[in-house]
């Protein structure tokens, strides 16, 4: 099969490689309609991931945001059959530890994590490897390329507003920082699912305005100092609650200084480092909230929200033009989410 293929740090390259095969019984293979392309893969290709997963088995595949047709499954997967359209969940889970009988698939202490953990390939590929416990069956007419944004940066910003939701009064005022592929959907969610006054912040003016067309009922753009200084004038001393999908700030700014006394900030994927204050941020009772993208049962909610008008907004690559849709996720000109299509 044809797969971008990262051979070393820094490089990714489509080319020829084994197909992947049936080993387990739960085992499903999936011929790969889409692929979204996220931060995360970013850092896979540089290696800012090893600390997390150690040294990749080069070549490495990228790519935890898929969607497709099952092509092959193991003897014992009951759930779905050859033909059948699917959304993966980005992780393969047992079903068997504390974490998964919990209901709490990314807390799974024997996951794979095909695209990031190192050894899994992932879904920039024309097949891919996964588990029965990972497919989330999609009805005959699903627009598979929309749909795969939804498997990661979907899923993670619904689940970052399910678990900020109870810190959140009817009538508060969240910002969103960073309206890409996770804080797009965040706008949407927040206002489909809250009451809440929504304000999308971008150093990008186009974003920016993007986040006002999906619902929010403010947007400023430019460096965070200068959107920091509106947002506290807007609000009269800072918002309720603020998501930070940019892993954003800078030295002298953090997400905490966006929120009012008693405020909450959530913080959407890692990767930056967060300069707290202590001393400031016990004095105004700050709430930190961590999100690690999110369960299986949420993706499911998450496709139902289809109905509501949530979107997916995406530009389609061709497989062969990886190079291409990495370089408008790096410079950030892409809208939405890139997705691979093979
Ligand atoms: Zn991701
Ligand atoms: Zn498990």
């Amino acid at each position: 099969m044809i797969a971008a293929v990262i051979p070393e740090f820094g490089r990714m390259k489509v080319r020829e490689v084994d197909d992947p095969q049936l080993s387990g019984s739960t085992d499903v293979i999936v011929k790969v309609a889409a692929a979204g392309v996220c931060r995360t893969d970013l850092e896979t290709m540089s290696g800012g991931l090893v600390p997390a997963y150690g040294q990749p088995v080069f070549p490495y595949v990228a790519g935890h945001e898929t969607t497709g047709w099952v092509e092959a499954v193991g003897s014992e997967v009951s759930v779905v059959a050859p033909g059948d359209p699917v959304l993966l969940h980005p992780l393969i889970t047992c079903g068997l530890c504390d974490g998964c009988r919990a209901g709490r698939d990314m807390y799974c202490s024997n996951s794979r994590f095909p695209g990031v953990d190192a050894t899994t390939w992932g879904g920039f590929a024309e097949y891919m490897l996964t588990g029965e416990r990972a497919v989330v069956p999609l009805p005959a007419d699903a627009d598979l390329e929309e749909l795969a944004g939804y498997s990661d940066a979907g899923l993670t910003a619904y689940h970052a507003v399910k678990r900020l939701i109870p810190y959140l009064n009817p009538n508060g005022t969240v910002a969103v920082i960073g309206v890409g592929g996770v804080g797009h959907f965040a706008v949407q969610l927040l206002r489909e699912m809250t009451s809440c006054t929504v304000i999308a912040l971008d150093v990008d003016s186009t974003r920016a305005q993007l986040g006002e067309q999906l619902g929010a009922h403010a947007s400023f753009h430019g460096p965070i100092e200068t959107m920091l200084a509106s947002v506290l004038e807007l609000t009269n001393g800072g918002v309720d609650a603020v998501m930070d999908c940019a892993s954003g700030g800078s030295q002298s700014v953090t997400p905490l200084d966006f929120v009012r006394k008693g405020g909450t900030v959530s913080l959407v994927g890692g990767g930056a480092s967060l300069n707290v204050d202590t001393l400031s941020a016990v004095v105004k009772e700050i709430t930190i909230v961590t999100n690690l993208v999110g369960t299986y049962t949420e993706l499911q909610e998450l496709i139902g929200t289809q109905r509501s008008g949530i979107r997916s907004l995406h530009t389609t690559f061709p497989l062969s033009d990886t190079t291409e849709a990495l370089h408008s996720l790096t410079t950030g000109s892409v809208v939405g989410r890139a997705v691979l299509v093979p």
